[in-house]
């Protein structure tokens, strides 16, 4: 018997993918988890019904939330990832030499657990002894960390559940306070097609707050509509200013020097999205 996986992206559309084994099903305090094999993208966590990274196509997505802020930072030492319990975005992170210590923040210790227990290749870094993993709610540590971190990379679920708050614009007033004086964060901010409100919001939030503020985009094949964007804040450095001569030695997949400023090249339908 075959089985199939479908997400409905949208009331209209949807992606499905054949399973070949299941790891693990499960419910714990806050979501459903799923961890499926997949012919197409081989290894798939899926929250809530929703596909979070897959083993085959995850490397655009941590490459593109952690690389862009961590490179437009002169000197990024500490690093908080909120969300993220897969690991993917904080094994970006402290590729970086410059990283003394990254803290996971994820509210939910069970998506950990099965990361770290299935998605080896994603949740490596978890182990480091640069890596601390907190077990609690990201809106809540940021508003009790002022004035501590370098960048901040906010990898949340869809903004519903315990994912709803962050999104606000009270959350990014207290990321604001949390980083230091010339500190960036960013924030996966959902598909340009399918979420125009959502990233309009976001964005005028940020903007607000931040002297500056950036949207960039990357594909990632297995996010609804394929092509997704990330809202960055910054207090200092701008990411169309780094001098991309200095960026050197990653090891990556997508990411590049001449990426980090195409990718804020926007098409004009997204342009329109984030016009005052
Ligand atoms: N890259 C993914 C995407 O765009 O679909 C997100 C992956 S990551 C697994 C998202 C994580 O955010 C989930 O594990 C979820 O438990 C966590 N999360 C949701 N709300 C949170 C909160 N308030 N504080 C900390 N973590 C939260």
């Amino acid at each position: 018997m075959e089985l199939w996986y479908t997400e409905y992206q949208t009331r209209e559309i949807g992606i499905t993918c054949k399973i070949s084994k299941t790891y693990y099903t499960g419910k714990s305090k806050f979501q459903d988890i799923a961890l499926i094999e997949t012919g197409q993208f081989g290894k798939m966590l899926v929250l809530d019904g929703m596909v979070q990274t897959t083993v085959k196509d995850e490397f655009v997505y941590h490459e593109m939330i952690s690389h862009v802020p961590m490179c437009t930072h002169t000197n990024p030492e500490k690093i908080l990832v909120i969300g993220g319990g897969d690991g993917g975005a904080i094994r970006e992170a402290i590729k970086h030499k410059s990283v003394k210590k990254a803290v996971l923040v994820e509210i939910d210790g069970k998506v950990v657990e099965i990361a770290k227990k299935h998605l080896p290749e994603i949740s490596c870094a978890l182990d480091s002894e640069k890596v601390e993993v907190k077990v609690t709610d990201g809106i809540k540590y940021a508003k009790e960390n002022k004035n501590t971190f370098d960048v901040v990379m906010v990898d949340s679920t869809d903004p519903v559940g315990p994912a709803a708050g962050l999104f606000d614009k009270d959350f990014y007033k207290s990321i604001y306070e949390c980083l230091k004086e010339d500190g960036i964060f960013v924030a996966q901010t959902e598909s340009p097609f399918f979420h125009k409100d959502l990233i309009k919001r976001v964005f005028d939030s940020v903007d607000r707050i931040f002297p500056i503020a950036r949207l960039y985009t990357c594909s990632v094949p297995t996010y609804p509509s394929g092509y997704w964007s990330f809202t960055m804040g910054s207090k200092k450095y701008d990411p169309l200013l780094t001098d991309i001569s200095k960026i050197d030695g990653l090891q990556t997949k997508y990411y590049n020097p001449k990426l980090h400023k195409a990718c804020f090249v926007l098409p004009e339908f997204v342009k329109n999205i984030i016009k005052k």
